[in-house]
């Protein structure tokens, strides 16, 4: 089956699916991301992705190319094109296309592209063994709230971290503080059985998964600390993980050389994933 992608109001075969050479996203990563994943053929969470992608656009300046609900639609109707049971939808929204010059162009729409591909779960034997994490200077700009396509900073940390043989790097802000992931958030469970992670601020990226999992966390009776944490503190803590739209609630069990707790994924760590795997399952 050929994979179909949706492109400025056209569903299109993957292979031949084109911007144009002067589309902002290409010349200046004008644009705006999200990712959502698919559970059972149904979008996970999209709400919340939706009300940070209006975030997203809104502090950028960019227009909605169409209703939210009407974005909604077309991923649906991608995944049901695609045939996608598990996997994830992607949406790009860029300033549109205009003669290459820096400032905003008038009158110019923005411009959409949605695809979709099947993804299977986190490998079991990572989830049940936990993965290691590296440390790289954080060199990305002051706005990391919003999800920008520029992600330059974020491709040469993930990179660092698989020639490492790691799952994911953690950055590291100018302050010795860690911010997140490369695409990730980040969380550390401290010795008194705290869940932290750094409060929400332009150094990261309001993750709709550290969303979700906070409000499970705390109808849970989990205390919740969100501050920034030091790599010092986070090697020294019982438990570490990090979350994300495709990672769900990965244990941590290594930083740099440093064995997390145990080296094993540690038992709040495992109580959250249990709980928000549900989450997940309830749709
Ligand atoms: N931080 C960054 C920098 C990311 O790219 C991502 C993934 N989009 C996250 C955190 C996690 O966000 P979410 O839970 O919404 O996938």
């Amino acid at each position: 089956m050929s994979r179909i992608a949706y492109v400025n109001g056209r569903y299109v075969p993957h292979r031949s699916a084109r911007v144009h050479v002067e589309d902002r996203g290409y010349q200046f990563a004008d644009g705006v991301y999200e990712v959502t994943a698919v559970v059972d053929g149904k979008l996970v969470d999209n709400g919340p992705h939706m009300e940070r992608l209006d975030r997203s656009l809104r502090e950028l300046g960019i227009a909605w190319p169409m209703t939210p609900a009407a974005l909604s639609r077309v991923q649906e109707e991608v995944i049901r094109r695609n045939r996608v049971r598990q996997g994830i939808v992607y949406l790009q929204i860029t300033r549109g296309v205009a003669r290459r010059d820096h400032a905003f162009p008038v009158r110019t729409a923005p411009a959409l592209v949605v695809t979709a591909r099947h993804a299977g779960p986190p490998k079991a034997a990572q989830v049940e063994k936990g993965v290691k994490v590296i440390l790289q200077p954080d060199i990305r700009w002051g706005r990391c709230d919003i999800k920008s396509v520029s992600l330059l900073p974020n491709v040469l940390a993930k990179q660092a971290a698989r020639e490492a043989e790691a799952f994911e790097a953690w950055l590291v802000d100018t302050s010795g503080f860690i911010t997140e992931g490369s695409s990730t958030n980040a969380w550390i469970v401290d010795k008194k059985g705290n869940l932290v992670t750094r409060h929400l601020e332009n150094a990261i990226l309001s993750g709709v998964t550290r969303r979700i999992l906070v409000e499970l966390a705390v109808a849970e009776g989990h205390p919740i600390i969100e501050r920034p944490f030091t790599p010092a503190e986070a090697k020294a803590a019982p438990e570490a993980f990090l979350t994300s739209t495709t990672s769900f609630v990965m244990p941590v069990v290594q930083i740099d050389a440093t064995r997390i707790g145990s080296g094993v994924p540690g038992p709040v760590t495992r109580r959250l994933r249990a709980l928000y795997e549900a989450h997940v399952q309830r749709g």
